[in-house]
């Protein structure tokens, strides 16, 4: 067995702002199988620590950063859940990252070192008699752990990996909080912890833990690329040795289709119509599930919106975000008897499109691994995808020789411009025609596996090479 803290600041089904959550809720169960004893620790915000309401206190870290903090212990499902209970840095309403203005919590950098120093905390001391032999961090807001852990003096002894799902998000805090937030001054150099003048939590986690990975090999790859790695590329090419790139899964559970048919699929695809409010059509109804922000490149779908329509296909889309997004399809679904557009975050009705949809577009300029083209490959909703990171990964492409071999799952595009999408949809709607292909296509999406198996497989196996006591 290989005893594991992984530390988030999200994880389904408490707290989810994308798809970091869902990993984190979806690893201690997929690894269960693999000799991995994973164990939890996240922030206690609300809705975390009424799930572990009642909960025992099980350490006591005085003093944080304002404070005092303790760690709350629980369950979930068959999983021990470890809670950071601070009620100074997380019992507070609203988004776990932005405050009421919209901004970033000002005290953010405070917040995450808290969850970083509870994690080496609990790797240096053990807890309740468990000592992890590796940590897993995910993202930023875990990544200053190997160095707290390298100053308690217990770096020798754990383990640590840091796992980056979106490289945009680094957790900068200014120069001047570096004693604040008890950082040692021998790691504030550009060999460390500074970036262009100010800490990098995520640059941290870079430097200081002994391995790195993302959530596909092609994100892998493109983040030691200046185009991708957002001004780390340089640091992720110096530890290239030590990054890999593993494929998240989906809970293949919770998202099994209420049909094994594209027969079946069709009586989903009229009540969605119909719910959603959109015409009956022969056409493709294609869907989007996502954030509205530029690294989804939903732009330039609005741009080639006309082509699709003019093909015969619908479009319903399901997010939130950017107000030039957000009224821009809005705005297109007032033009267009053929586009339907909710915004908001409703995960139901995301269910429903996936169910009801034929085609999910993810057009994203950057995708470290995504979802929801794992949710449509279940669904046989087919992808219809930027070729970039995770989706380069997990679609095979309707070219003349994957449907030659009759492997094809979906259509890919590249580069990421409006053209290019626009031809994509193009393909997309000839081979619509020609339903014999597209049911190949259907029955080859829904065979593909996207479950968490192999992954899981590869986790274990890397951490056992991380493990440096028995
Ligand atoms: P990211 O983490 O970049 O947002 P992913 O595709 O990895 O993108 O994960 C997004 C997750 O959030 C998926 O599970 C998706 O279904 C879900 N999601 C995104 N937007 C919405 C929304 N508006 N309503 C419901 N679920 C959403």
């Amino acid at each position: 067995m290989t005893r594991v803290l992984s530390v988030a600041s999200e994880c389904v089904p408490m707290v989810k702002t994308g798809g970091l959550a869902d990993v984190a809720g979806a690893l201690p169960a997929a690894l269960a199988g693999c000799g991995v004893e994973m164990r939890t620790l996240l922030p206690g915000y609300p809705a975390v620590q009424a799930a572990v309401a009642g909960g025992a206190i099980v350490a006591d870290l005085g003093d944080l950063f304002g404070g005092p903090a303790r760690v709350r212990r629980g369950t979930l499902g068959q999983q021990v859940l470890y809670v950071l209970d601070a009620p100074h840095l997380f019992d507070r309403e609203g988004s776990i990252y932005l405050g009421p203005t919209g901004n970033d919590w000002p005290d953010n950098p405070e917040r995450f070192a808290a969850l970083s120093r509870a994690a080496a905390h609990i790797g240096a001391h053990g807890i309740e008699g468990w000592t992890p032999q590796v940590l897993h961090l995910h993202d930023w807001q875990a990544a200053l752990a190997p160095v707290y852990l390298q100053d308690m003096g217990a770096a020798e002894r754990v383990g640590t990996l840091l796992t980056i799902h979106n490289i945009a998000f680094q957790g900068l805090a200014p120069a001047d909080r570096l004693d604040a937030l008890r950082l040692p001054r021998s790691w504030y150099n550009p060999g460390g912890i500074e970036y262009y003048g100010q800490i990098s939590a995520l640059k941290a986690g870079l430097v200081g833990a002994d391995k790195i990975s993302t959530v596909s090999p092609t994100y892998a790859s493109e983040l030691m690329t200046p185009e991708f790695g957002l001004g780390l590329d340089g640091v992720l090419r110096d530890r290239q040795a030590d990054l890999v790139g593993i494929l998240n899964g989906i809970d293949v559970e919770s998202w099994t289709p209420p049909y094994k048919t594209p027969r079946g699929k069709a009586a989903h695809t009229r009540a969605l119509r119909a719910d959603i409010g959109l015409p009956d059509s022969d056409g493709p109804l294609c869907v989007v599930i996502s954030r509205l922000t530029q690294q989804k490149g939903l732009d330039l779908l609005l741009n080639v919106l006309p082509t699709l329509l003019d093909a015969g296909g619908q479009l319903a889309l399901l997010g939130s975000g950017e107000a030039r997004l957000e009224s821009g399809f809005r705005d297109a679904a007032e033009r267009h008897p053929g586009v339907a557009v909710r915004i908001g975050y409703d995960e139901a009705l995301a269910r429903q499109l996936i169910a009801g949809g034929d085609v999910i577009l993810v057009p994203s300029r950057f995708e470290p691994c995504g979802l929801t083209q794992l949710y449509g490959l279940r669904y046989g909703t087919l992808p219809l995808v930027a070729l970039t990171g995770g989706l380069a990964d997990t679609v095979i492409n309707a070219s003349p020789a994957g449907l030659a071999a009759g492997v094809a799952t979906g259509f890919q595009f590249t580069p990421v411009t409006a053209n290019c999408l626009r031809g994509a949809i193009m393909r997309m709607c000839a081979l619509w025609q020609s339903p014999k292909d597209w049911q190949k296509m259907v029955k080859n999406a829904m065979a593909h596996p996207v479950g968490w198996d192999q992954s899981a497989r590869t986790y274990a196996a890397l951490y056992e090479s991380l493990k440096k006591v028995p």
